[in-house]
């Protein structure tokens, strides 16, 4: 299982955060130290090929801002952002989600040229991020290829609309 991958000894347990009875996943020891090796996993994680279909990678704040920026690095691609609400100029369209713990908004341009897009995010819970990320990204023309994440889990959500490609699952 992934329960054996060397990542999972990086990612740190908090429990009741930021609620009572939510287990927090924290990745932060992840990208302290292990960069690279995270960087190699995420990569590993997608099938062969599937990059050269990709034209962006659909970053989603905060963490798969992090996440995405490496890949792009690393792969030679650029990114469209999926932010927090009045953080992009307009032309914009916005959609909000029901979270783990809370409610949320995203926000991103709609007015950029359609692109085969892989969304990258950190963690996939209940799947409302990764949800509302696809929509508004189908909504502004864009095909979603996938979503690649480093932790699945896989208990919260229902399947989702496009092909989840993860490191880890719990
Ligand atoms: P979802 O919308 O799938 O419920 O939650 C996913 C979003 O919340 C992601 O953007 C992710 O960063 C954040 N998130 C949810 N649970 C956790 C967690 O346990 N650890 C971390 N680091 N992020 C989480």
């Amino acid at each position: 299982t992934s329960k054996d991958h060397p990542l999972w000894q990086l990612i740190r347990t908090v429990p009741d955060f930021p609620k009572p009875g939510i287990d927090f996943y924290d990745i932060t020891p992840l990208l302290r130290s292990h960069v690279d090796e995270l960087i190699d996993a995420l990569l590993d994680a997608l099938p062969e090929g599937l990059m050269d279909e990709v034209d962006c990678l659909g970053a989603v704040e905060a963490r798969g801002f992090v996440f995405a920026s490496l890949l792009a690095g690393r792969l030679g691609k650029g990114m469209i952002l999926l932010r927090k609400p009045g953080k992009l100029p307009p032309p914009v369209a916005n959609k909000s989600y029901a979270l783990e713990y809370g409610k949320d908004t995203l926000e991103m341009q709609n007015n950029l040229p359609p692109e085969r897009v892989l969304l990258v995010d950190d963690i996939l819970a209940t799947g409302g991020t990764l949800n509302t990320a696809h929509t508004l990204c189908h909504s502004a023309e864009h095909t979603v290829v996938g979503v690649l994440v480093l932790l699945d889990l896989i208990d919260l959500h229902e399947p989702l609309p496009v092909p989840v490609y993860s490191v880890l699952q719990a």
